[in-house]
Formats: C-alpha cells, structure tokens, sequence
C-alpha cells in the first residue's frame, strides 16, 4: 500500500478521513487485470453492458442517501450534491438509450472501385482513464466513464484526493454487478497516483487545471496514447443595453454563484453596457445579497462552504489584488473562517479592469466582478482577452443581436439569454478553446465516438486484376 492522506472536511476544516493509494505495482497489475477483463465485456456485446449499467443504476438508487451522504461531507453542500446523484444517474440513461444508434453497424458500402466495397468497424480502446477533480466529485468522474464503458472500454478511475469520501459507497454498488465490477476500477490517491495511471492506461479523459493538464498531455504524449483535457475556464457574460435586466441578473446570479462559483464554467467576469450599468449592479446586488451561506446547518441557505483550503487562498489573493488596485466591494468580499469551514458570499464588484487577477485568472469562487463598456467591440475584445475558451453567455433583447455577440467570443460554449446551459443540457456538441482544453467533445453523441477507434475493411468482390496492378503477362 502507499501512504496515507489525510482528507479536510470542508464544514469544519478538521481532518476526518483518510485514503490510502495503491503503489505503482499494484495499479500496474490493476491495469493489467482491466486489460484482460475487458476482452469479454466487448465481446459480451452492447446488449449485455447496457444491461449491466442498468443494474449498476439499480443498486446505486438502493444505496442512494449512502452516496448522498459521502458526497454531502466532500463538498459540505446539500441541493447540488443531490443535483449530482441526479445528473449521474440520468447519464447513464441517457447513454443507454443513444449508445444503440451510436455503435450501429454500418452497412457495407460500395467505393469508388465498383469490385471493392467498404465495410467499417468500430474498435474500443482497451483501458480508459479518468482522473477527476474535486469540485463536482461524483458527477466529474462518471461523465466519461458512462460512455467509454457502453463503447465497449475497460475504466479506471481516480478521482480527487480532495473529495473522495463517496468512492467507497459507490464502489460497494459495483458488488451486485460483478461484470461491471470487472471492468470498472476506482482508486484512491493524488497526483501521483494520477501520474501512475496515465503509464498504464490506453487513453486519458482528465478534467482539472491547466496546469495538471498540460503535465497530462506531456505524459500521454511521451506514451503515444489520446489525451482528452477538459480544464480551467474565466467565462465571461455579455450584457448588452437591449437584454432584460431582471432575467439577466438572475441568470447571472446563479451562473456565477451556484456550486459556490467551484464551477469550471462559472461566469467569472461580466461586461455591462454603461447605459444600463447602474441598474444592472443594483438589481445584481440586490439579489446576491438574498442568497445566504449554507450555515450553521447544511439544510440552510445556497451556498456552501469553500471545498479546498487551497482555492480559498487563491479567492482571498484575487479580491486583495482587486481591492488594492481600486476595486469597489458592493456586497461580500472576503473569506471568512467559521468553525473552521471557509466560506465567501456571493460577491458583487464594481471599478474593474484587465489589470486584476480577478478579471484574467481562475477565481473558482462566488464572485462576480461587472465591468462597463461603451462600444460592443470593446466588450468582445476584453470577453477574448483572455488564455481560456470554455464557455461564455450573452443577453440582448433580439436573439439575432445575441447570437451576432457570440459568434465574435473564442468559446466553445455559449448560452444566450442564460448562463451555464452545458452543466445541465448535454446534447450540444463543443470543443474548449484555446487553454481550456484539448480533443473531441465531451457533450453530444460525439463523446461517446471518443473511445472507439475507426477500422476499414476494403474487400476485393470479384476476381479482376486492379487496373494499377504491374503488368506482368
Ligand atoms: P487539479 O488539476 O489540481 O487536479 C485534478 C486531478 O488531477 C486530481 O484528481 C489530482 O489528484 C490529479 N493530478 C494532480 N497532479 C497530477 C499529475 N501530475 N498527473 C495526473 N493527475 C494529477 O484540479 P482541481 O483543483 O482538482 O480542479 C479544479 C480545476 O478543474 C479548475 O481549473 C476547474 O476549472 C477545472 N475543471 C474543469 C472542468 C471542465 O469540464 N472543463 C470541470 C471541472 C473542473
């Protein structure tokens, strides 16, 4: 066994858990054991792993508070733990229900040489990792295991070191399934553990920083295996001077502070025309301060406390740098320390600019940062200022207006008149942009192609010479 960590529990700041990683030997044979055992759940066929998944969905309802519970002292929040439960078991429906469509057999097909046709064949690949973050615990480390496992790949999964109390409820309901247990692995551990996985798997789906996944896409190079990275975001909202305040502020609201803003497509920066900028603030305002920390009682309030003491200092180092560079604090504004959890309410700040952190690097934290422009190009040069393209939002009172804004912003998501819509609606097929990402999409049915490799059978139908055949009569 490696060494033990030790787990913070977010509410009281104490540590309440440990885990224990395996060594590098045994995940190695881990993999080895997936790899061969993944052999028969291919060959099992669709049917049978649909079926397998729907007795996993089974047994996870059955342990459903369980899970809940784990997940609930991860994160110390209630509603979205429970919004998690949710999203992950209707995933694995919604991907039972698309993979028959999606790995149909394709008919064999007539090329361009009438005598050769063409018959292709989808290929999984053996062994798929999944290394995960902490800020959506549960839901991050199924949201590519559903998938690659109905494409027919083995799976082994770490999440993070931060939040893994929930691996092992869930890993109990794998029990009941022994041919899912077979091939679904989680293991326990950091990055270490995360860097050992990669050596022994066939393809990488890793959702994190930048920073880790640029040590990811080093490593999966090195080993010539597909790295999919879905990683950091500063998304940005437009608001133009035609959109409906009161939809726009309470789209915002939620947009920037659900999850305690620990969202990677949190809109972090907003750009207000300035016609409308002193409406916007105090409506905003107004609303942010309704909202309240979900304190002393988890039951209480919207939001939850700051999962990692790490993101906490970095929320701090931003509204300090903001503050000091000339900031106006509206409402929140700091971190405070309460029975040891670390909590920020929803912050709303004004007199910004591209010079703080907090409008050009990951915050992670319920803060809302509102900045005017006069001139719309303004407003799209400073939404694209910036190293990350995950996502963003606009509001106008025309969706034609809108939709003009968008197509200008270097995203891979844009939600019009709302905010966050790829958290909740998966059927849009996008790429991240520029840092924030690497590889196909994740949402829509192309998430799924992810684990397959095409393979081309061409097949001589009739016993003619080729024409560029060497004469050799
Ligand atoms: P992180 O990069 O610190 O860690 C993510 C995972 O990588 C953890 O499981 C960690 O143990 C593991 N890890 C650390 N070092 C590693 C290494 N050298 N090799 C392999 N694995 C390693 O990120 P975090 O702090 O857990 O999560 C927050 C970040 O995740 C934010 O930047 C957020 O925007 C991003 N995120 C992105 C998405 C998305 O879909 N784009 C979703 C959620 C979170």
């Amino acid at each position: 066994m490696g060494v033990q960590l030790n787990v913070r529990n977010p509410r009281t700041g104490n540590v309440d858990y440990w885990i224990t990683p395996p060594t590098s030997e045994q995940l190695a044979a881990e993999c080895t054991r997936l790899r061969e055992a993944q052999i028969a759940w291919q060959q099992g066929g669709l049917e049978q792993r649909i079926e397998a998944l729907q007795q996993w969905k089974q047994a996870i309802l059955s342990q459903k508070d369980e899970i809940t519970n784990a997940l609930v002292t991860d994160t110390g929040r209630l509603s979205v733990s429970i919004l998690e439960i949710d999203s992950f078991i209707s995933s694995i429906d919604r991907w039972c229900r698309l993979a028959p469509g999606l790995l149909a057999k394709e008919d064999e097909k007539v090329t361009v040489i009438p005598v050769i046709r063409l018959r292709q064949e989808c290929v999984p690949y053996p062994l798929v990792g999944v290394i995960s973050p902490w800020n959506f615990p549960l839901l991050l480390s199924t949201i590519d295991t559903i998938p690659a496992l109905l494409a027919g790949c083995a799976v082994i999964v770490k999440p993070s070191e931060i939040a893994p109390r929930f691996i092992q409820p869930l890993v109990k309901t794998l029990a009941s399934v022994p041919k899912l247990r077979d091939v679904l692995t989680y293991v326990e551990g950091a990055g270490e553990t995360g860097e050992a996985l990669i050596e022994g798997v066939d393809l990488v789906c890793f959702t994190g920083s930048v920073a880790t996944g640029r040590k990811v896409a080093e490593v999966a190079a090195r080993r010539f295996i597909p790295a999919f990275l879905e990683l950091g975001g500063k998304d940005p909202a437009i608001v133009l001077e035609s959109a409906d305040l009161e939809l726009a502020t309470s789209a915002l609201l939620w947009g920037s502070v659900v999850n305690t803003g620990q969202s990677c497509l949190s809109i972090e920066r907003i750009y207000v025309s300035q016609s409308i900028f002193e409406t916007f603030i105090e409506k905003l305002v107004n609303k942010a301060q309704r909202l309240q920390l979900a304190y002393p009682s988890v039951e209480n309030g919207e939001i939850g406390p700051i999962i990692a003491q790490r993101q906490a200092d970095i929320i701090a180092e931003h509204l300090q740098d903001a503050v000091a560079k000339g900031a106006v604090v509206h409402c929140g504004g700091k971190v405070e320390e309460l029975d040891g959890g670390l909590w920020c309410r929803p912050t709303v700040l004004s007199q910004v600019n591209h010079s703080m952190k907090v409008m050009t690097e990951e915050t992670f934290g319920p803060i809302m940062p509102v900045m005017l422009f006069s001139m719309i190009e303004d407003a799209i040069a400073l939404a694209n200022d910036t190293i990350y393209g995950l996502s963003a939002a606009v509001f106008a009172g025309e969706q034609a207006e809108a939709l003009d804004v968008a197509s200008r912003i270097d995203a891979g998501a844009i939600s019009i008149n709302d905010a966050g819509l790829t958290a909740l609606i998966h059927e849009g097929e996008k790429n991240a942009f520029k840092l924030s990402g690497m590889g196909g999409s994740r949402m829509g049915a192309a998430a799924l192609k992810r684990f397959m490799r095409k393979k081309a059978f061409l097949v001589k139908t009739g016993a003619v010479p080729d024409p560029w055949w060497f004469n050799t009569q």
